[in-house]
């Protein structure tokens, strides 16, 4: 089953929406459901853009 904290990793910090695995090589995606982007940093997930 693993660590809870490896799919942590891939929610949404905004919406908790599960979110499709990046490109290799790519650091962020827009969430499918609220539209953040989502950065993959050093430090875990994070909303750089979020759409009103
Ligand atoms: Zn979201």
């Amino acid at each position: 089953m693993g660590d809870p904290a490896c799919w942590l990793d891939q929610l949404c910090p905004d919406c908790a929406a599960m979110l499709d695995a990046p490109e290799p090589g790519a650091i962020s995606v827009t969430c499918w459901r609220c539209g953040a982007t989502v950065h993959f940093g050093d430090e875990g997930p994070r909303v750089t853009n979020r759409k009103k």
